[in-house]
């Protein structure tokens, strides 16, 4: 059984006034017998406060991208060691943001995922086509492409511990949803592709949807059947949205 997993990516929001008020209040609405597994993806500086606060409570929290390096000359840079020791238990990589404004190719999003998974963080690897792809049949092909780079330097081991996040990036942020079954359809294409490297992981990973979430078409999303969670932008700033989306599951 895959644990469903609920994500929040804050993206470049938050202050430290913003992050207390969200944070208790996501802890105050949880359910108490909670089997939803939580998480917030923070940015950098806050994930200190992330620890205070969510410390003691079942919600955990994580980074937004990772760097390919391990220490050193690299200015601006996060290493993986350094969200360990923020506690971060996720890192979100090649996000289509990062992809889109910073180049991130398939190749250097699958050496953050390694990175990560060498402090023991899971990488949260996000794939998905843009408009343009999608129009002209190239889904599959571009999802795969996104997926075999990974595939390509974890073993099968290491593959059944990540996530990966179906993001189609004409559906992020836009208020555009993937109807359940067009979503569906990606995913269960990304499980058999998965299966080509271990049936093992296959079957362990969980698949989050993201590209407009909200508490209004979640339950229907989250039914499907290779649908594991969803990783939320701009829901997850809200609690009561964020809350409302975990209720949902
Ligand atoms: C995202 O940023 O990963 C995302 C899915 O954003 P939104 O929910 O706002 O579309």
């Amino acid at each position: 059984m895959r644990r469903t997993l609920i994500a929040g990516n804050w993206k470049m929001n938050g202050s430290f006034a913003a992050n207390h008020t969200l944070l208790t209040e996501i802890i105050a609405g949880l359910p108490a017998d909670n089997a939803v597994e939580t998480l917030v993806c923070a940015p950098a500086p806050y994930l200190a406060q992330c620890a205070e606060i969510l410390g003691k409570s079942t919600v955990a929290w994580g980074a937004q991208d990772v760097s390919a390096h391990a220490k050193g000359a690299f200015t601006g840079e996060v290493s993986a060691s350094m969200l360990a020791d923020s506690g971060c238990k996720y890192v979100i990589v090649g996000h289509s943001e990062r992809r889109a404004y910073h180049a991130e190719s398939s190749e250097l999003v699958a050496q953050k995922a390694l990175k990560a998974l060498s402090e023991n963080i899971i990488p949260v690897v996000c794939v998905g086509e843009t408009l343009e792809q999608r129009e002209s049949g190239e889904t599959s092909a571009i999802v795969a492409a996104q997926l075999q780079a990974v595939m390509d330097v974890l073993t099968a081991e290491q593959m059944g511990s990540i996530v990966v996040a179906y993001e189609p990036v004409w559906a992020i942020g836009t208020g555009k949803t993937a109807t359940p079954q067009m979503a569906q359809d990606v995913h269960a294409f990304l499980r058999s592709q998965l299966a080509i490297k271990s049936a093992e992981a296959a079957n362990a990973v969980r698949i989050l949807y993201g590209g407009s979430m909200k508490p209004e078409n979640a339950k229907e999303l989250l039914a499907m059947e290779d649908i594991d969670g969803g990783l939320i932008g701009g829901a997850a700033l809200k609690a009561a949205d964020f809350l409302a989306i975990i209720s949902a599951c």
